[in-house]
């Protein structure tokens, strides 16, 4: 636990394996009010952690009285079920939570026939989209274990971009800023010129973008405009959902932007000599840079789907601007340079 300023606190929560690392969960003091901003994954380490956290500071789960979620990705929304069973308080989320939920709800019976047909659709060989398949007993024991670190919960108040909540001295504006995912909200404090930046701006990491389950027809295009308008906020701290807070938010979105931009570049080289499939494209990339890059072939499985679905977010953005078209060949999507 860390006092970051007067009434804010930040609250490591750990999760093992996950990608990303622990959860920064935050909390934030009214007179008799408490908020907690993403409590993390559902396990009993990180349950038992938060616990002991809260008590540092004299607290309990009982006196949280609002549990704000940043957005419905397992490691931080996943123990907000159980901590309102402890006390009662009301899970604030953006309105599009909803829809994330419905559709990444790991025990949802029609998720993996759809995810085995989207494969296909985007040039998956059959072997591999039916590595995704429902009776697959490796998918399914991961399902299961996923299916452990989410605890059953609906929100209680939906928020909207450009709303304030309100909290004794300190005020949260809500930014609405889709891309990672398409209910991901910023939150700024102004008196403290403070950023909670969730999982939209991470210090070391580039975020996922995909497009798998969501209708939108530009993540990408989204991601980069949400960066952009954090721009022009003054900030003079950023506190995100992993890793470590940082000072300057520009140049990071600046990086981020140029990282984004540089795959684009090479997708649409990719396209030159030939129109290609998603997973084509997936395949001739190298992903995970900070693990050293891999080769397409090397990933595992669920990462192969990742890697599919965020080459889908370049080429969704590229249509979008008009670099490229699709059309159908034996029911697979292709992208073609214009
Ligand atoms: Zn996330
Ligand atoms: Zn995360």
């Amino acid at each position: 636990m860390t006092q970051i300023a007067d009434g804010i606190y930040q609250l490591k929560v750990p999760f093992a394996n996950n990608p990303q690392g622990d959860i920064n969960s935050y909390l934030l003091c009214g007179s008799k009010e408490y908020l907690l901003i993403d409590p993390g994954a559902n396990t009993d380490t990180g349950f038992d952690s938060l616990q002991r956290q809260l008590a540092e500071i004299g607290l309990g789960f009982k006196d949280i009285t609002r549990i704000l979620i940043t957005h419905c990705h397992i490691d931080h929304y996943g123990l907000a079920g159980r901590v309102k069973e402890r006390s009662q308080a009301k899970i604030i989320a953006h309105s599009r939570a909803k829809d994330v939920i419905q559709t990444r709800e790991p025990t949802r019976e029609k998720g993996i026939p759809q995810r085995e047909q989207w494969l296909k659709l985007n040039g998956a060989p059959s072997f591999e989209a039916e590595a995704n398949h429902q009776h697959d007993p490796q998918l399914q024991k991961q399902t299961a274990e996923i299916a452990k670190l989410f605890v059953s919960m609906t929100t209680d108040i939906t928020i909207e971009d450009n709303e304030t909540i309100s909290l004794g001295g300190l005020s949260l504006k809500v930014l609405w800023a889709p891309g990672h995912s398409p209910d991901h909200i910023c939150l700024y404090e102004p008196s403290n010129k403070i950023l909670f930046s969730g999982d939209h701006v991470l210090p070391g990491t580039i975020p996922q973008v995909s497009s798998e389950s969501h209708s939108e027809t530009n993540p990408l295009g989204d991601f980069i405009s949400s960066l952009n308008r954090l721009k022009q906020l003054d900030v003079n701290l950023v506190l995100p959902a992993h890793e470590h807070q940082f000072s300057d938010l520009p140049a990071r979105i600046e990086e981020v932007i140029q990282n984004f931009q540089q795959r684009s570049a090479k997708i649409l080289a990719l396209l030159n000599t030939e129109p290609k499939t998603a997973y084509q494209i997936a395949s001739e990339i190298v992903w995970r840079p900070k693990a050293g890059g891999v080769k397409f072939q090397d990933l595992e499985t669920w990462r192969k789907r990742m890697a599919i679905s965020g080459a889908l977010a370049h080429l969704k953005a590229m249509k979008f601007e008009g670099k490229v078209t699709t059309f159908f060949r034996d029911d697979i999507i292709y992208y073609r340079h214009n």
